[in-house]
């Protein structure tokens, strides 16, 4: 039981396995012993019979397996002209010394030979199994005492159905008689590798390690399966080429190696033995092609920066493995054998070279890439080695490429989850940089919107200061423009356009208007008597004095011209201002105006006027009356009233001062 199961882990061959085998025996002294004494009665006996040649395999009840490599004998037949009798009188036969029969490439004939007898009383079922399916004609004969007593075509050149038993290795059932001796011949022509790994079998013992052998490669087959259906959704939802290179090399891989072990042939054509032929080497370029497909995806190797070697390597790899696959369908098989097997190791050495190049460059898929590869390639050089015979066939050997492949796969499937997991933090990061950068921008332009609006408001109360500035400045010159210097008082400006606004307003109201004015009398004099700067000092002394009479607010002051001023009054009736002029006349002339000590007098004379406005545009008119009434007043004497309604003088009432 535990030789099975590590059996079944080292996926070790039986053939190889002939000292295990012979331990498992020993306890069988008796049984050894007998064989012993049989094999060698039997072997005196063929000697006699003229037919004696290497060993004889004795078949007895203990062992139920008997690998033939030891026991073969080997007949080069290099002109191909033997015949199944010309080799049995052969004497050139010479003993093999393989455990498993490897001659290398080879398109000659050759010829092998076992004797075999049965110790058993009864005749009993025996196979004998060729485990290289891949040889092209294979004639077996089954000969007793040099008479031929059945005779056997096999080979992959041969329709599938040909053959005795369905199944991917040549098997031969041999009913051999009870206590018989036989020979048999096999006359083996290929086009390829010749390797002649044959077993004795008793059925059962076939049977059972058949169907552990059926597991592990229903396992590879099963494996290799899941791996194409699951890269292939991958590749579905994710839309990376890589993965259908993938699929495509792992559908080819698992395609290549169901050929070389015959199962393709079996269950896939089993009617086109010449495609069966080219098989092989198809699926084997195109493995490579799909490979080299898959680096150049997977490593990015048409990057610009990797070095020109790496660069142009894998474009003629391409062209290498396009050429492969032509000629895996057209070019002789030996030729096309070594092309294809040549090129691929090639190939295999160019992406471990690309693999080297990333992995120096630190680049961590390289890194997943580089192990994947090297096992395959190391199983590749052992299967190429023990195609060409440098390394003998074993256990390994036989299941190299299913080992490596199988390695790869699941190496390459871990790279490429890797490199997904690698992009996913590459774009997460790249996606976080530019929020970050993103974060930062809102920050700036926030910062510079603060500014401006810091600016703006700046600007806004700058704007404010500047225009109160202008609003004083302007009230400052407004106030100039219609203030008397001099006196302090309303200039004649100011007056002129407030008295019209005010007389229409007493127009719209039929409201009574008034008007005084008033002229210092002999001025001139005075200021010729007292000099101008005096005649000043008197105007801004009148001034005070008509500022200070008790008036209202609606009621405009000002300096007419000269040494003149007038008063307007608005709803102001006749009497009302003629007592305003009767006050201000008394007011100036009662105004002690010194100069140098000396009391000076000034009196005016004032005409008044007033009446309810009958048009808008009559305020002339009382300017024109009240100038008549200040002219009656100078003409009456001076330093007095003097009122006039309209054009028409009406005796008022006058009061001499004096
Ligand atoms: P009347 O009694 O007829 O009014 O005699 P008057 O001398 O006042 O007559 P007139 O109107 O001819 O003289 C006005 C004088 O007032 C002339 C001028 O010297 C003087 N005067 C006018 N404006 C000013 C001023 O701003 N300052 C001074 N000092 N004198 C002025
Ligand atoms: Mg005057
Ligand atoms: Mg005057």
């Amino acid at each position: 039981m535990m030789k099975k199961i590590f059996d079944i882990i080292m996926l070790k061959s039986r053939f190889s396995n002939v000292a295990i085998r012979h331990r498992a025996t020993r306890p069988a002294i008796l049984h050894a012993v007998s064989a012993t004494f049989i094999t060698f009665v039997l072997t005196v006996t063929s000697a006699l019979a003229g037919i004696a040649h290497g060993g004889t395999v004795v078949v007895t009840d203990a062992q139920s397996e008997y690998n033939l490599g030891t026991e073969l004998e080997i007949l080069h037949d290099k002109a191909g002209s033997l015949s199944i009798q010309s080799a049995m009188a052969a004497t050139q036969w010479k003993q093999s010394k393989q455990d498993s029969v490897s001659l290398g490439l080879s398109a000659d004939n050759w010829w092998f030979r076992f004797d075999a007898t049965s110790t058993a009383s009864k005749e009993q079922l025996l196979l004998i199994e060729l485990a290289y399916s891949s040889l092209d004609y294979i004639n077996v004969y089954l000969v007793d005492h040099g008479k031929i007593i059945q005779h056997f075509d096999m080979g992959d050149h041969y329709p599938f159905h040909q053959r005795p038993i369905d199944h991917h290795n040549f098997v031969l059932p041999i009913n051999w008689p009870a206590e018989k001796t036989l020979s048999v011949y096999l006359h083996v022509r290929t086009s390829g590798v010749v390797q002649l790994p044959l077993t004795l079998w008793k059925p059962a013992a076939f049977s059972a390690s058949d169907q552990l052998r059926q597991l592990s490669f229903g396992l590879y087959f099963g494996a290799m399966l899941i791996m194409m259906v699951y890269n292939l959704f991958m590749y579905f939802g994710l839309r990376d080429r890589s993965f259908i290179h993938y699929v495509g090399f792992v559908a080819c891989i698992a395609l290549f190696v169901a050929s070389l072990t015959g199962y393709s042939y079996q269950y896939l054509w089993p009617n086109s033995p010449k495609w069966n032929g080219q098989s092989i080497g198809f699926f084997l370029s195109m493995a490579v092609f799909f490979a080299i497909l898959f680096t150049y995806r997977f490593l990015k190797s048409d990057n610009r920066e990797r070095p020109p070697l790496i660069r142009y390597g894998i474009a003629s790899n391409y062209i290498l493995s396009i050429v492969m696959i032509v000629s895996s369908l057209t070019a002789p098989y030996t030729k096309m054998l070594v092309f294809v097997i040549g090129g691929s190791v090639f190939a295999c050495v160019g992406a471990l070279l690309v693999g080297i190049h990333g992995w120096m460059a630190k680049e961590s898929a390289a890194r997943h890439y580089l192990l994947a590869w090297s096992s395959l390639f190391i199983s590749g050089i052992i299967l190429a080695g023990n195609k060409f015979s440098y390394i003998p066939k074993n256990g390994f050997t036989d299941n190299a490429v299913q080992i490596g492949s199988s390695m790869l796969v699941a190496l390459l499937s871990f790279a490429i989850a890797h490199r997904i997991n690698e992009e996913k933090r590459n774009r997460f990061e790249a996606q976080l940089e530019t929020l970050n950068h993103e974060r930062a921008a809102r920050a700036a332009k926030e910062e510079a919107l603060n500014a401006q609006r810091l600016a703006n408001k700046e600007l806004e109360i700058k704007v404010q200061d500047r225009t109160e500035a202008l609003r004083e400045a302007n009230n400052i010159l407004q106030e100039m423009s219609s203030t008397d210097d001099l006196t302090g008082l309303k200039n004649r400006r100011y007056f002129d356009e407030n008295s019209n606004q005010e007389y229409v307003r007493c127009f719209r109201y039929q409201h009574p208007i008034s008007l005084i004015f008033i002229d210092i009398d002999h001025f001139k004099k005075f200021n010729d008597t007292y000099g101008h700067l005096i005649g000043d000092e008197a105007l801004r002394t009148v001034a005070s004095l008509l500022a200070q009479a008790d008036m209202r607010d609606s009621d405009i002051v000002a300096r007419y011209g000269g040494e003149e001023f007038c008063v307007l009054l608005p709803e102001t009736e006749l009497d009302g201002a003629l007592a305003v002029a009767e006050r201000i006349c008394a007011s100036i002339a009662n105004e002690p105006f010194m100069v140098n000590g000396q009391r000076i007098p000034i009196t005016a004379s004032l005409g008044v006027t007033s009446h309810i406005p009958t048009s808008p545009e009559y305020v002339t008119h009382l300017v024109q009356t009240a100038d008549q009434a200040l002219y009656n007043a100078k003409g009456n004497g001076r330093n007095r009233v003097e009122s006039l309604l309209d054009n028409e003088t009406s005796s008022a009432k006058s009061r001499a001062n004096d």
